[in-house]
């Protein structure tokens, strides 16, 4: 094949939400900008709201390449790019969304401010499946809500791919760290170092008498939204903080009024749509990156393997909750 060109999958239409695999132009670098050869992209809930038109804040004017993380190899450095060489391994949460191409292509050429060095001790798949998630965590618990050993921190959807992250690094900042969870995946928010909850047996009043002798937690980490948010402002303690990644819903947020909590919401994807703060996600990923390579930080990934042509799949697969750990699609090879 031409160097020239290379192979995307295309979405035309959000009403089919059909994948088109095709050939495109391979990009050229631009200002600030390296071209990535995507070995992996991984797959968040977002991706397949946008696929299915139902992401308005997000996305993309069609026809575009989608998948917001990648994992790669810097092939091509623009100008004024000076912390990444060509031959660097990188990851980040790169696109996908309105006004930059995806990772569902050979190769994307992407803000150098977006990426960090990928940790030596992941594989490809596994650097893929860290960004999206490892950065809505920690902006909520360590810009926001500035966790801080010895507090106790209840994760809600601590098996999920927000909430595994979230219950590791609030365990790394040396928190107490509770997590609800099904039955059936306590034993991974065991493994993270979590206290597992099982949300369909236990009620918040039973579980906030039980871990914090009534008085709540500290912060407490929402990303379910729904009842769980509901649950969240009623398990927090007087003057805690609860973050939401999920809070999509209406709220009656009386409850938190009357503790005196803070509220936080976080959108992740801010400074990739608007242009501002995007130096930050980069760093974030270098702590990404330390956490990771200290051993204090490990993504749970799903052992079923996804090629480009059954991106489709993956995403019903992240849609239908089937996967155990993170879904990440192999782009190369
Ligand atoms: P995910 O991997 O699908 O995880 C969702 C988790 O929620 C599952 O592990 C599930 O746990 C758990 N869950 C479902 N019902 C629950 C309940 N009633 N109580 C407690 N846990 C429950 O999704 P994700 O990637 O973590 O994302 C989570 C949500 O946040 C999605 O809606 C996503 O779109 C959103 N999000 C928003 C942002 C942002 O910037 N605002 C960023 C990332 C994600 P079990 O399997 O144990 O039932």
């Amino acid at each position: 094949m031409s160097n020239t060109t290379m192979r995307a999958l295309v979405l035309n239409d959000y009403a089919t939400g059909i994948f088109t695999d095709t050939r495109l132009p391979r990009p050229v670098p631009g200002e600030g900008q390296v071209l990535v050869e995507v070995h992996a992209s991984g797959v968040n809930p977002i991706d397949y709201k946008i696929r299915k038109g139902v992401a308005p804040y997000a996305m993309p004017e069609l026809p575009a390449v989608l998948g917001t993380d990648l994992a790669g190899v810097v092939v091509e450095v623009g100008p004024g790019v000076t912390d990444f060489a060509i031959g660097d391994e990188v990851y980040g949460l790169t696109g996908g969304v309105r006004g930059l191409p995806g990772s569902l292509a050979e190769f994307t050429a992407v803000d150098a401010r977006l990426l960090a060095p990928k940790p030596r001790n992941l594989t490809m798949r596994e650097a893929a499946a860290l960004p999206l998630v490892f950065l809505t965590a920690w902006e909520g618990m360590v810009d926001r809500a500035r966790v801080q050993a010895g507090q106790r921190v209840l994760v809600q959807g601590g098996a999920g791919g927000v909430g595994h992250v979230a219950v590791q690094i609030a365990r790394a900042f040396g928190a107490e760290v509770y997590a609800t969870a099904s039955a059936t995946k306590r034993a991974v928010v065991e493994g993270y170092g979590a206290v597992a909850i099982d949300y369909a047996s236990t009620s918040v009043s039973e579980y906030v008498a039980q871990h914090t002798g009534g008085a709540g937690f500290d912060i407490v980490y929402d990303t379910v939204g729904g009842t769980s948010l509901d649950d969240s402002f009623a398990a927090v303690k007087r003057y805690g903080h609860v973050v939401s990644c999920a809070a999509f819903g209406t709220y009656n947020i009386a409850p938190g009024s009357l503790r005196s909590m803070t509220l936080t919401g976080i959108f992740v994807l801010l400074p990739m749509l608007t242009g501002e703060g995007r130096a930050h996600h980069g760093d974030a990923l270098h702590a990404a990156t330390r956490l990771v390579e200290e051993g204090k930080l490990k993504p749970l990934v799903d052992e079923r393997r996804f090629t480009l042509a059954e991106a489709r799949a993956a995403h019903d697969a992240l849609e239908q909750h089937t996967a155990l750990g993170k879904i990440v699609i192999d782009v190369r090879g």
